[in-house]
């Protein structure tokens, strides 16, 4: 029996607050070992996503440790827990979730470029991982114009990016005909005989066929957790690859070549997303121009005032009678004379 790779001990799971505070999952007690592939199956909304979130480091649970490896996630600060995710896990949604201005190729090597790695490493490898996938001629087509089965290949690809330790799938073939269903399902078995973990959720039982274990959850429990006898046991082999090991920069380079990647990124964002920038920038250009009039008004008002007090003229003398401003006996004065004047 290989070892225990993630561990989670009395996961509880409550969203809301107070008076409206509902508990998802009640207890969850699992360990995966290196190697299985496990299917979760369950009704809707029996919380098989919030696990699976909570075991991908998505989300914290409420109550209860969850160990990934050695490590305790309990605690850990938000960076800890992505570059955990970055280093153990790929995931793979129904919906594909790729980003819809990056080609097939960019869109695999997004993990890599938060993990920092060479860029030309990078680029030959997602374009590796493509071809193993079969789609050797569609590296620099968009999602928009890949059919749902080559997304979600495009998706796996990108899951293994990284090494893909571990590889969290919530209804892979949800979104899927049956055809590249099963095709989806055969890459995914393919990759467990490599050595890669896999845990899916599905609410087909065809598909839940493929795992040699599956766990039924309801209501946030755990109900049963058998071993499918009709698939061959999980191989033990340790021979997943971790591209996160791979080729580092250094720390300048590093942060040189993320800053590049975030200009560009951003820039793509932005061109690909037109209306959204133009209005961005009218907002911009509008706080800009209210802040210049603002100023220029006050400038002019304050050179105007400057102006009219020294039209008074800044080179005058005024001499009135009495000790100070507003002396009461100043109308009684009447020391002021020519001979004054002459000694002025
Ligand atoms: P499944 O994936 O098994 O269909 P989910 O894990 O998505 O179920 O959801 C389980 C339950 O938790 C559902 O009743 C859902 O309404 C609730 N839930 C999920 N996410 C949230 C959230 N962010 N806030 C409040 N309730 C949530
Ligand atoms: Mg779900």
């Amino acid at each position: 029996m290989s070892e225990v790779i993630l561990s989670l001990k009395g996961i509880k799971k409550s969203y809301g607050s107070d008076s409206a505070r509902v508990e998802v999952l009640h207890g969850i007690n699992l360990e995966i070992r290196r190697g299985e592939l496990v299917a979760i199956i369950g009704p809707s909304g029996s919380g098989k996503s919030t696990l699976m979130n909570i075991i991908g480091c998505l989300d914290t649970p409420s109550e209860g440790s969850y160990f990934v490896g050695d490590k305790n996630t309990f605690n850990m600060q938000p960076d800890e827990l992505a570059s955990l995710r970055r280093g153990f896990f790929g995931f793979i949604f129904q919906r594909y979730h790729l980003l819809g201005h990056l080609s097939a190729t960019e869109n695999v090597q997004v993990p890599s470029v938060y993990a920092l790695t060479d860029k030309a490493q990078r680029e030959s490898r997602s374009v590796e991982l493509l071809s193993m996938l079969g789609l050797e001629n569609k590296t620099q087509s968009k999602p928009s114009e890949l059919s749902g089965g080559q997304q979600q290949r495009v998706s796996i690809a990108r899951a293994l990016m990284n090494g893909g330790q571990i590889i969290l799938a919530d209804e892979p073939t949800g979104a899927l005909d049956s055809k590249s269903g099963s095709e989806v399902m055969r890459i995914l078995s393919d990759l467990n005989k490599k050595g890669h973990t896999i845990i899916m959720v599905t609410h087909d039982p065809r598909i839940a066929a493929h795992a040699h274990r599956v766990i039924t959850i309801a209501d946030g429990k755990i109900e049963s957790d058998r071993i499918n006898e009709d698939v061959p046991d999980y191989c033990d082999s340790d021979n997943h690859e971790s591209f996160e090991s791979s080729k580092k920069l250094n720390i300048f380079s590093a942060f040189v070549e993320s800053f590049k990647e975030a200009f560009t990124m951003a820039i793509r964002a932005m061109v690909a997303n037109r209306m959204r920038t133009l209005l961005t920038m009218l907002g911009i250009i509008i706080g800009i121009m209210s802040v210049v009039c603002v100023v220029a008004l006050a400038r002019g008002a304050s050179d105007k005032v400057i102006e009219n007090i020294s039209s008074m003229g800044t080179n005058t003398i005024t001499i009135m009678p009495g000790s100070k401003m507003g002396d009461m006996r100043s109308g009684r004065f009447r020391t002021l004379n020519v001979k004054d004047l002459k000694a002025l």
